[in-house]
């Protein structure tokens, strides 16, 4: 076995393996089609490593070396859907079509020009570099710069610089006059070393861009609280840190507890599925009423916060107010339609640099707290006792 032909094989088992890694990896994607159409590629990538061992021992060369070029642009145009997929940059189909069609129209018509000239070269490596050039050109117009979208982006670009320097390479140090013959020179060894590299390195991005994609959606998953749809706490922590982080963060912010009233005589009466319901309508209501930039998170059972930044503790006493209001006119779904809810809410504002939330949070508490021995159904600000001010007491009424 020559050096050339080890390569081939070794080529072929690695467009196996990634075939595998991107069945397996896909599964646990978003966007399970893109890894399934990298391992699609990679399968079919494989077949031009089969193809070149056949122009090496077969008498087949035409038809073998059509397939060996097909496979590899049949491999390009499928990672070009692929990362279609993964960048949500669809490719078009009509032009896709047309330059695989003109691709293999070129290389029928090529075939019988001697190896090593200009325009047998020119004719089998530029749709390839223009391949490349159109997959690199995806992930540019997706817009991502993510680490892993840079160096992919980067080795689709080399890769389409390795297939046009190809045109003049194997002019200069003439690849063979015949497809056999090629298979046997030193530029074929080189070449098909320097493709291996850039293959395995593409390959492995393309995973790498993958599993990233994987590990966003994990942890946005574990910010997130099933039942709600809202933050659970620790995406509600994440969030309001990143603010509070801010140079330009613009204090007073308030943040606003609030909890369900006699939340366990709805499950006691209605049932627990009744109740998850009541979690669900008052999570959507609080969504919904929000202003864009509020942080809203279910703290835990029938216990929810909403951190409005920017905002006094006086503004965001009306809006708790307002809430208060919307929810004890709800009808929910799922209980019987005369039945009303209500909830009691306690505020607490973050007045100046270094209040922490946690304090905050604290305050609202207690205030929340005083609501509940206050009677329900209401909102207190933190500071004040169960004794509310007159302007309250009104606009509880
Ligand atoms: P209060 O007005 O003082 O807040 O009384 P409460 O009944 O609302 O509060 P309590 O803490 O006594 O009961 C809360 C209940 O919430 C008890 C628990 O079974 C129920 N609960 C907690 N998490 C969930 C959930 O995810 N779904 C449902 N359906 N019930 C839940
Ligand atoms: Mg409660
Ligand atoms: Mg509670």
């Amino acid at each position: 076995m020559n050096g050339a032909l080890f390569l081939l094989t070794v080529n072929f088992l690695i467009a196996q393996l990634f075939c595998v890694f991107f069945l397996v990896i896909s599964r646990r994607s978003r966007i399970p089609s893109a890894g399934r159409w990298f391992a699609a590629a990679f399968a079919v990538a494989s077949l031009s490593a089969i193809f070149e061992v056949v122009i090496r021992y077969a008498d087949i060369d035409r038809l073998a070396s059509f397939g060996a070029f097909s496979s590899v642009l049949g491999a390009l145009v499928m990672i070009r859907v692929g990362l279609g997929r993964l960048y949500g940059v669809p490719a078009n189909v009509w032009a896709m079509t047309v330059l695989f069609g003109a691709s293999l129209t070129l290389n029928l018509m090529i075939y019988d020009l001697p190896r090593g000239t200009f325009f047998h070269s020119l004719g089998y490596q530029m749709p390839f570099a223009i391949a490349e050039l159109i997959c690199a050109i995806a992930v540019y117009r997706s817009g991502r710069r993510e680490t892993a979208d840079r160096i992919l982006m980067a080795l689709l670009l080399l890769t389409a610089g390795n297939f046009a320097s190809k045109v003049y390479f194997a002019v200069a140090f003439s690849g063979g006059e015949t497809a056999q013959a090629y298979l046997g020179s030193t530029y074929a060894l080189v070449s098909q070393s320097l493709s291996a590299v850039l293959v395995v390195s593409t390959g492995l991005t393309l995973l790498a861009v993958i599993v990233v994609e994987i590990m966003d959606d994990a942890k946005a998953n574990s910010e997130i609280d099933p039942l709600s749809g809202l933050l659970n706490r620790r995406g509600f922590d994440a969030r309001v840190s990143q603010i509070l982080a801010r140079p330009m963060s613009a204090y007073p912010h308030c943040v606003i507890v609030c909890d369900l009233d006699h939340f366990k005589s709805v499950n006691d009466t209605y049932g627990h599925a009744a109740g998850d319901q009541v979690i669900l309508s008052f999570g959507r209501m609080l969504a919904g009423h929000s202003p864009p930039e509020a942080i809203c998170a279910r703290f835990g059972g029938e216990e929810f916060a909403i951190f409005l930044p920017s905002t006094g503790e006086a503004t965001g006493y009306l809006f708790a107010q307002g809430l208060r209001n919307t929810f004890s006119s709800l009808v929910i779904a799922g209980l019987p339609d005369t039945v009303r809810l209500s909830a009691s809410f306690g505020v607490c504002a973050l007045a100046a640099p270094g209040d922490s939330i946690a304090d905050a949070i604290k305050g609202a508490d207690a205030a929340l707290y005083d609501a509940k021995k206050s009677g329900r159904n209401r909102v207190n600000r933190a500071g004040q006792t169960m004794t509310n001010s007159p302007q309250e007491w009104q606009a509880q009424a």
